[in-house]
Order: structure tokens, then sequence, then C-alpha cells
């Protein structure tokens, strides 16, 4: 099967790894938005926008801001499934990713992004012009956001996040360090990682 899922499974061993398989979705009337803090070879947050049935990708060493004055490098992976939006767990030593991952905001969100003439384009086709503008609804970010394709040290991959100034920004409230637990369950991330180090070891007892 080809899809835009392909590489997204190709890098993966589901055997192995927690991770759902998943599958292109139909297009939803309300999308949504996540960003998964994930504990892997360095600390990041995978920011993720729900377009054309799949999760569009973004690894954000610093996490996203709320000060409009930072740009954030946001480096461009692999389209996930709808599915992985409330993935928590940790992908085992070895695997690709391995490291522990939380939900770390979710919510839905608005396209804001035009065209020249002024009419909406589709995130899709505005990621392949390099520029999106989203309205994010989550519990810790809200408002606007830019997705731009800087190409940040030559680098295909490369994007900066930016957070747009209005109501929804705050220089000074820094919630990737003052609100670090999970928006699903409540949890650290020490916490999922002990959670799923139980159920390791729950499986080796019992078979
Ligand atoms: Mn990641």
């Amino acid at each position: 099967m080809t899809d835009e899922l392909e590489r997204y499974r190709t890098l993966r061993d589901f055997d192995a790894s927690p991770e759902p398989p998943g599958q292109v979705r139909a297009a939803s009337e309300r999308p949504i938005f996540v960003v998964q803090q994930h504990d892997a070879s360095s600390l990041h947050y995978d920011v993720r926008l729900e377009a054309g049935g799949v999760l569009l990708s973004w690894a954000v060493p610093k996490g996203p801001s709320t000060d409009p004055r930072d740009k954030q490098l946001a480096v461009r992976t692999e389209d996930h499934p709808v599915d992985y939006a409330d993935f928590e767990g940790t992908i085992p030593e070895g695997e690709y990713g391995a490291g522990t991952v939380l939900v770390w905001d979710i919510g839905p969100y608005r396209n804001l992004t035009t065209d020249d003439d002024g009419e909406e384009r589709s995130v899709r086709e505005a990621a392949d012009h390099g520029h999106i503008e989203v309205w994010l609804e989550g519990e810790k970010l809200r408002g606007g956001y830019a997705f731009i394709h800087a190409r940040i040290g030559g680098d295909e991959d490369n994007w900066l996040l930016v957070k747009t100034d209005d109501e929804g920004a705050d220089a000074r409230r820094n919630p990737t360090s003052t609100e670090p637990r999970s928006v699903l369950s409540e949890r650290t991330l020490e916490e999922v990682a002990a959670a799923s180090d139980e159920d390791d070891d729950g499986q080796e007892d019992g078979s």
C-alpha cells in the first residue's frame, strides 16, 4: 500500500513498538493539533496538525513558545496517522524514536492560511507553499501560530514555528517548563516511563 504513511510504517516495527500502525483517514471537518513531548536521544516536542487524513509533523527541540519574539526551529518529520494523536508510552530501546512520549497538549485548530487572492488555502497546500497559519484551541496553547519553511542552514526540513502576537501570546508563561504534565493522563514523562516499565515486567512474568 502506497500512501502518505508509507514512510511512517517503513521506519517502524509494530511488533516491537506500541505505536499505532494507523491508516490514512477521511479528511475531518474539525481537525486537531497535538503536541507530544518525546524523550528520545534528545528531548523534543513533536507538533502535529491533522490535514488530509494524516498528521503533518515537526520536531521542535525547544517546544512551542507563547512568546511571539521566539522563532523556534521546527524540523519537518514524516506524516503520522491521526491515531497517533493520543499515543502515550515508551518506544523500546533499539526501535526508531526510542524513548517515552506523552501528550503535552491537544485540541481543535482552525486553518487561517489564505492564498494571494485572500481565499482559504488548505493546510496540505499551505505546507507545499511553505507557510501555514493556524489558530490553536488547546489547553496550554491558544491563538495563532505560523509554520514558516525557512530552510535554516540550507536544510529542506528546517521550518520555524512562531507565535502570533494575539490574546494567546504571553512572554512570561513558558508552559514547556511550568506545565509539564500530560493533558490526557496528567502524568509526567517519568510517570509514563515508569508505567511502561511495569507493563514490560508484567509481560515477562506472565508468559
Ligand atoms: Mn519525536
